[in-house]
């Protein structure tokens, strides 16, 4: 089987089946051998696992899935590289692949069908432009994720892994470390990908807590609170937070917020009152939410 992980490879392929990149795809295809083989390492394949992979491109990443993975699962949303994919996977029966926006499949569904509900693991080299709703959708979609390892912008795997204090700390960061450890697997270079990208990447590995760190009574309260707190950043918590509507979970009750009532949350968790948001951890939040 000939590999698609060189720059003439891909060069190859694309050409004989007249394919054109498509931006609004975010098509940058990975084109580094070395670069493969580390994630899949990183990511901790064996043969046991069921992969979902988003967007296999020409399939340059899933052959190496399918040689380390006992199932991989590629959803692509272009249909003009489903043909290209049909031939360059040829050689692997536990391949599926998937003609379909992420975005709209039912991923606890596919790993019911797929895998019986057991753990499934999901790696890719993501279309950049959906980064945040894919991240997102697979850790709120209540389906059995494990760990997700993802090439992403490094400015992304940036803000992932921020803790409180820095200009990359912010909802992501808090959103993500809800759900999952993070931890920044390598950074790669644009010369990896044809074409290139504009921006630098990064490979991400987000480890799934066996249940989040911590105990928020509500997550729709929760979240509501954070992204309050960081929707004018420069503005104390207090005052992001004051006149701040919360929907209380699913009761559709509006819960306001008076400044007031956030002074003295902070005030019984011993934390000045003209703190910001940025300089709260995730369990800090928490507190503050139960408070609150
Ligand atoms: N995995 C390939 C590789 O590494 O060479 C291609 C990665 S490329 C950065 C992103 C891929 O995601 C493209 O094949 C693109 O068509 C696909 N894609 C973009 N939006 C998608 C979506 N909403 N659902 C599924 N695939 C999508």
């Amino acid at each position: 089987m000939a590999y698609l992980a060189t720059p003439s490879a891909t060069a190859e392929t694309i050409r004989r089946f007249d394919f054109n990149f498509q931006k609004k795809y975010g098509q940058n295809f990975l084109v580094d051998g070395n670069i493969l083989k580390k994630i899949i390492d990183a990511a901790e394949i064996t043969r046991e696992d069921c992969v979902i992979e988003i967007g296999p491109g020409i399939g340059t990443m899933t052959q190496y899935l399918a040689e380390a993975a006992g199932k991989v699962i590629a959803v692509e949303v272009d249909k003009n590289l489903i043909p290209v994919l049909k031939e360059t996977l040829s050689a692997y029966s536990n391949v599926k692949v998937v003609n379909q926006d992420i975005l709209k499949v039912d991923i606890s569904r596919l790993a019911e069908e797929e895998n019986s509900g057991r753990p499934i693991k999901v790696v890719a080299n993501l279309p950049y432009y959906i980064t945040t709703p894919i991240i997102m959708g697979l850790f709120e979609s209540c389906a059995p994720i494990s760990d997700i390892t993802v090439m992403v912008q490094k400015e992304v795997a940036d803000r992932i892994k921020a803790g409180p204090g820095g200009k990359d700390y912010g909802v992501l960061s808090l959103a993500v470390q809800y759900y999952a450890e993070p931890e920044i697997v390598m950074n790669v270079s644009p010369e990896c990908f044809m074409p290139k990208p504009k921006v630098g990447s990064s490979v991400i590995r987000l480890t799934r807590h066996p249940k989040p760190p911590v105990e928020a009574g509500s997550e729709e309260k929760l979240f509501s609170v954070i992204r309050a707190a960081f929707n004018q950043r420069r503005k104390t918590l207090a005052n992001s937070l004051a006149n701040s509507t919360f929907l209380l979970d699913g009761e559709g009750v509006q819960l306001k917020i008076t400044r007031q009532q956030v002074c003295d949350a902070l005030e019984k968790m011993e934390i000045s009152p003209t703190v910001r948001g940025e300089a709260l951890t995730l369990e800090e939040f928490a507190v503050l939410c139960n408070l609150l």
